[in-house]
């Protein structure tokens, strides 16, 4: 079975008056039909462009796309026009961000926010289009559709808000969904909602699903394989047991030893000391090394490449390369 998104080495740089930020290094990894990758990490690693990068969507000037391949069922999307790119973007492959109010237009109604997409798209008569709304709508878990096409955002709650903006994300069948921090800005009991719906979908659908992410909760819940970035590179990936239950990378356990447990309720957290690098110069060597509690020689001369622990558990530590001499 061929991926619905292979990524290969991609690099994407920005400049700007300070020099040349190097925001993704280097970065790999595949999704198949059905399956929930989370890509996570820290503000700043890279994680958001990345998914940005991938919908054809970094500014550029200042960003670029230096290096690397995004081919989405066999076609490299980095060599594509501004149109072709359009035509695939929310149809093919949709994208959800963290706050629905600004993905919405709060002077038009649902039910036009909801078809504007499809009839742009197909050749869809009005008339289906609606009936697909409505249908989305459902599927999603809004009740009274028919009524409710019919109001304005500011007339729903926020989880509500949310619901259909990923019904209008839904509303062309992509084969591919990016949800970038979909429930962050939401409180934690319409977050659960949120993500059984996403579970939901995805059962009915087959949909492919990119959730970026610096929340483990949110991971933990639906995350079938889990990349960890760091500094503008993927330092671990494995399935969510793996990562969950045998981490080898040190950031990937200070993440994990951050995060508050039930049988640890009281304790305070243990947030992983110092700072990412400056990806105006990254270090040319491990570029977690200045935090690292174990780190040797040999990290901080020469990058770590990835060691492969089980088919799909990688880690791109020195601890774990047998060719470390310590
Ligand atoms: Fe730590 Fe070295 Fe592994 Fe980097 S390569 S995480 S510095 S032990
Ligand atoms: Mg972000």
């Amino acid at each position: 079975e061929q991926p619905v998104l292979q990524v290969d080495n991609l690099e994407v740089t920005f400049k700007t008056y300070g020099g040349t930020v190097q925001a993704v290094r280097g970065v790999s990894f595949n999704i198949m039909k059905g399956e929930t990758l989370a890509i996570v990490g820290e503000s700043g690693c890279g994680k958001s462009v990345t998914s940005s990068a991938i919908m054809g969507l970094i500014p550029s000037p200042p960003g670029k796309i230096t290096n690397g391949q995004v081919m989405f069922n066999g076609r490299d999307l980095t060599g594509l026009a501004k149109n072709e790119l359009r035509k695939i973007r929310g149809a093919d492959i949709s994208m959800i961000f963290q706050d629905p109010m600004t993905a919405l237009n709060p002077t038009l109604k649902i039910g036009d926010q909801l078809i504007e997409g499809i009839m742009q798209h197909t050749s869809i008569s009005t008339a289906d289009a609606k009936k697909k709304a409505i249908e989305m709508m459902k599927l999603v878990g809004i009740p009274n559709p028919t009524e409710r096409m019919k109001q304005y955002p500011h007339q729903f709650s926020g989880g509500m808000r949310q619901r259909i903006v990923i019904a209008i994300a839904l509303m062309c069948e992509p084969e591919l969904l990016i949800a970038d921090e979909p429930t962050t800005a939401l409180d934690v009991t319409i977050q659960a909602q949120i993500l059984e719906l996403f579970e939901e979908i995805q059962q009915k659908t087959g949909v492919a699903i990119i959730l970026i992410t610096h929340d483990l909760g949110v991971v933990a819940k639906i995350a079938n394989r889990i990349a960890v970035m760091y500094a503008g590179k993927i330092v671990e990936t494995g399935t969510k047991r793996e990562i969950f239950y045998e981490p080898k990378h040190p950031y990937t356990q200070g993440l994990l030893n951050s995060v508050p447990r039930l049988d640890l309720k009281g304790k305070p957290l243990e947030p992983i000391e110092g700072t990412p690098p400056d990806l105006f110069a990254p270090p040319v060597g491990c570029p977690f090394t200045a935090r690292c509690p174990h780190a040797m020689t040999v990290c901080e001369k020469i990058m770590p490449q990835q060691t492969a622990l089980s088919q799909s558990h990688g880690v791109n530590c020195w601890l774990l390369d047998e060719r470390a001499q310590r």
